[in-house]
């Protein structure tokens, strides 16, 4: 499965491009800009490197479609996706969802997550994405096995879509004999560290628990990304642990926080306090507000508005990298998700008030989610880029969000057949 070898793929195309994501030095002055930020331009590619963009000046030539660099995927669970339908988490609390994911644990086969895997990356594919880090349940008898069918897939597919692994175990394994062992594997797959910090927990036992965990990430130089505050209870208390711990360790691997949901509960002052620590230990954030919208800020007998939801905004002005992530999909964690970043973007206008025509908006999808992942390419369209698109059937991005499931993908210069996407061979054309 290695289309991509094709050499001499060429060709162009006309499309609405959001001109943030275009590099500065083709950041046309005189060119038509709607109020959406948006510009037509001519994308020229040749052997899967964009040669060149110009801009297109007559009105009557305005193109029909609209392009965005293909994009990314900072948070998914592929273990477990599509595990809604057996283990359905009706209630939909954050406990029924740790129940369920245990009942599914007993199940869980090597077969069982290649199969969510490959899923997974073929819908991300299809959708549009380039890459995807994933967190992998790596507490139990499964998880060797697991680690072995990841690391197959990561390896099969990556001309195609980059797969990071990040091991999610209890916090507390990594310090245990057992657990520094598995961390040194971890670090030699080229994966992360994770782990989860959810209270009611001991605040004392956890600033100890995370200064080890920092120190043996730092001597495996090991990126870490933790699942912390998922939770409407408590605001911030495990990213104060975090930032304490810090304060104790000399930092030099990256750190991501998934969800900080709880943060956006704090007073505005005290939240602005902990916003700035984050940034002062260079401490990225990867908000998810599906699975949080679905789980968290739950009222019993009525519709509560209050939701807990990482400050993306706040982080933002006060230095904070933060990407977006969709988190699940369709496990006990939320019946939604499908692996698509255009969905994503859709939800978290309404969600998280991300308006993708602002530069804050869509940079928690494109350049930030690339930073965060530390990928070659940072998604800015130049000379010399990847030939890397999505295309929709859209002149705008209202039209884009309301009508994103027909689209194409531009993968190093060659159009991906989606139809052939599932079988054994994925077949490219131009
Ligand atoms: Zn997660």
């Amino acid at each position: 499965m290695n289309p991509l070898t094709i050499k001499n793929c060429s060709g162009s195309i006309e499309a609405w491009f959001p001109r943030g994501l275009l590099d500065g030095e083709e950041c046309f002055t005189s060119t038509h800009l709607t109020n959406e930020g948006l510009c037509p331009v001519r994308i020229t590619w040749n052997e899967g490197i964009v040669s060149s963009i110009a801009p297109i000046d007559i009105p009557s030539q305005y193109p029909t479609k609209f392009a965005l660099p293909r994009l990314l995927e900072p948070h998914a669970h592929i273990d477990k996706a599509f595990t809604w339908t057996e283990y359905p988490n009706l209630i939909g609390t954050y406990g029924g969802a740790l129940k369920h994911n245990f009942q599914e644990h007993q199940n869980r086969t090597g077969d069982t997550v290649r199969l969510r895997g490959e899923r997974s990356l073929k819908l991300g594919l299809k959708n549009g994405l380039r890459a995807v880090r994933s967190h992998i349940d790596s507490f139990g008898s499964f998880a060797d096995q697991s680690w072995e069918v990841l690391l197959d897939l990561r390896s099969q597919w990556r001309e195609l879509i980059e797969l990071q692994l990040v091991a999610l175990v209890p916090l507390e394994f990594w310090i245990t004999a057992k657990g520094r062992l598995f961390a040194s594997k971890v670090a030699n797959f080229g994966g992360l560290l994770g782990g989860v910090l959810v209270p009611p927990f001991d605040k004392r036992k956890a600033r100890r628990v995370l200064v080890e965990v920092l120190k043996l990430a730092n001597d495996l130089g090991c990126g870490i990304d933790l699942h912390i505050d998922e939770a409407d209870i408590q605001p911030g208390l495990g990213l104060k642990q975090l930032v304490q711990a810090l304060d104790q360790v000399d930092n030099q691997v990256p750190i991501t926080c998934s969800h900080a949901s709880s943060m956006s509960l704090l007073p505005l002052v005290d939240l602005r306090r902990l916003a700035d620590s984050l940034a002062h230990h260079q401490i990225n954030v990867v908000a998810l507000p599906l699975t949080n919208a679905w789980l968290l800020g739950r009222c019993s007998k009525g519709t509560e508005v209050k939701r807990p939801l990482a400050p993306i905004a706040e982080l933002q002005q006060a230095g904070v990298t933060v990407a977006v992530g969709g988190d699940n999909a369709q496990d006990p964690w939320l019946p939604l998700g499908n692996f698509d970043p255009i969905e994503l973007i859709s939800y978290s206008l309404l969600l998280a008030h991300l308006a993708p025509w602002q530069r804050l908006g869509l940079s928690p999808f494109t350049t930030s989610a690339a930073s965060l992942m530390r990928l070659e390419w940072d998604g800015i369209l130049r000379r010399g880029s990847p030939a890397e698109l999505i295309v929709l059937n859209a002149s705008s991005w209202a039209e884009a969000l309301a009508t994103s499931s027909d689209r194409r993908v531009l993968i190093n210069g060659l159009w991906l057949d989606k139809h052939n996407v599932g079988e054994d061979n994925l077949n490219f054309g131009q």
